[in-house]
């Protein structure tokens, strides 16, 4: 009944391959001054512990998690803290960040990995683990990894599908990564297996990439990770979320209102699980990241390890951006990013990639939709986009909900290829944000 189905919609954005591909990963210098927002995360803002003019260590402790459904937050260098204020974030709101001036002797804490080997430890050992560490889903999603590596009892799991595609080019920080340490992503994928009582993984991986590929034949001869499925895919946008992941590998639907643990799965990307094995067997928190820079306007396209909370404007200098020509800059991939105004932005720990642009998008004129399909044809999610934008339009929101609105992915498909320039996603957008409203206002 489930199988491996052939991803046959989305759209190709090889276009979008950054000049000169760069595969190696460049550390970053160290920042003089850094900005640690309260939220990276899907979830509750994380609690600070620390205050003006407290000295910290790289990896100390600086804000605490008050729920499950947040995460822990890290001194990415040491130095003092220089105030716990609002500070300018991806999202374009102000968002309480800790701010810390860099010392340059960039200390460290005494980082603790667990006590035992993680194959004797206890799963409630290393979701705690995980929890300390601070780990949210790095491909974006921002989801706390801790609550995913505790699925509830009544939804077992039965497979990991490891994500190692990047999704949109040029992104590229994610196979970059998983090249330079396929080794310890494995590890980490053995260890997500272990906690959450997997029976199989499925690593999907971007076809092209051979040499990662080349790499995990050669690990399958070790025992270890013989038993790791591995499905060369061609990287469709947008084949890397979540759901679509999932039909696509095992052919299990995720209906309206369903989780992927509803449907025996968990989704997580190579770069949360290489976060994962560093926090179980080396005790590192989160401080740091792999983020593409790219773009029109970007001289030298690079993959840059940089501590969290960085100013978006240093990883731009290091790229010799041309700041003649830009004149848009997007955190995250081209089709699903935002755009930033502020330069002084903050990395924070799901910023995959910084894009410069040198041309803006002009609003779009929008023509009559002439029923050509396109938009059908190519959601993932086998909705009726056209029909979705229509109801919305005319303020029918019930019949856009039944029609299934809220199953889109935002992810862009629809008004990328519809010949009338209808801005379809975004009239879905505004869809699902007055569903949601409805449903809160229900709640209250
Ligand atoms: S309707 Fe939603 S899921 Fe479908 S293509 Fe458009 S944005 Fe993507
Ligand atoms: S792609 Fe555009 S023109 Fe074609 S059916 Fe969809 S909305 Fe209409």
């Amino acid at each position: 009944m489930f199988g491996w189905r052939k991803f046959r919609r989305g759209v190709i954005l090889s276009h979008y391959e950054p000049r000169g591909a760069p595969s190696a990963i460049t550390d970053a210098p160290l920042p003089a001054r850094v900005f640690i927002p309260l939220l990276q995360h899907r979830g509750l803002p994380a609690i600070p512990i620390v205050k003006y003019g407290d000295v910290v260590l790289r990896g100390q402790l600086i804000a605490e998690a008050p729920l499950p459904q947040s995460i822990t937050m890290h001194a990415p260098v040491s130095g003092t803290v220089s105030a716990v204020a609002p500070w300018r974030h991806p999202s374009g709101k102000k968002i309480t960040a800790i701010h810390i001036e860099s010392d340059g002797r960039d200390m460290q804490a005494d980082f603790l990995p667990l006590a035992k080997p993680w194959r004797e430890a206890a799963q409630g050992e290393i979701v705690q683990k995980v929890l300390q560490c601070g780990i949210a889903g790095m491909s974006g999603s921002g989801v706390p990894a801790h609550i995913k590596l505790a699925p509830p009892a009544d939804k077992p799991i039965d497979i990991l599908l490891v994500n190692g595609l990047d999704g949109q080019p040029p992104v590229q920080s994610a196979a970059a990564l998983q090249k330079l340490e396929t080794e310890n992503t494995l590890e980490g994928a053995l260890i997500v297996k272990k906690t959450v009582a997997a029976k199989r993984i499925i690593v999907a991986i971007d076809k092209t990439r051979t040499e990662i590929l080349k790499t995990i034949e050669a690990l399958r001869k070790d025992k270890r990770f013989a038993e790791i499925e591995v499905r060369p895919v061609s990287a469709a946008y947008p084949l890397g979320e979540e759901i679509t992941l999932i039909y696509a590998m095992t052919g299990r639907a995720v209906l309206t209102g369903q989780t992927p643990q509803d449907l025996g799965c968990v989704v997580f990307s190579t770069s949360t699980l290489l976060a994962i094995f560093n926090a179980v067997v080396k005790g590192q928190p989160l401080y740091d990241r792999v983020v593409t820079v790219a773009g029109p306007a970007i001289g030298r396209p690079a993959n840059l390890r940089v501590r969290i909370g960085t100013p978006v404007a240093e990883l731009l200098e290091i790229a010799a951006v041309n700041n003649g020509t830009v004149k848009k800059i997007i955190m995250g991939g081209p089709m699903t990013g935002l755009a930033i105004a502020e330069r002084d932005t903050p990395v924070i720990k799901t910023t995959t990639a910084v894009i410069a642009l040198d041309y803006t998008t002009p609003p779009l004129l929008e023509f009559d939709c002439i029923r050509c399909s396109a938009c059908f044809q190519v959601c993932p999610r086998r909705l009726a986009p056209t029909v979705l934008a229509h109801c919305v339009k005319n303020n029918d929101i019930d019949k856009a909900a039944e029609w299934g609105i809220a199953r889109c992915c935002a992810c862009g498909c629809c008004t990328y290829v519809c010949p009338s320039k209808i801005n379809l996603a975004h009239y879905i957008a505004l869809g699902n944000y007055h569903l949601q409203s409805v449903k809160q206002a229900g709640r209250q």
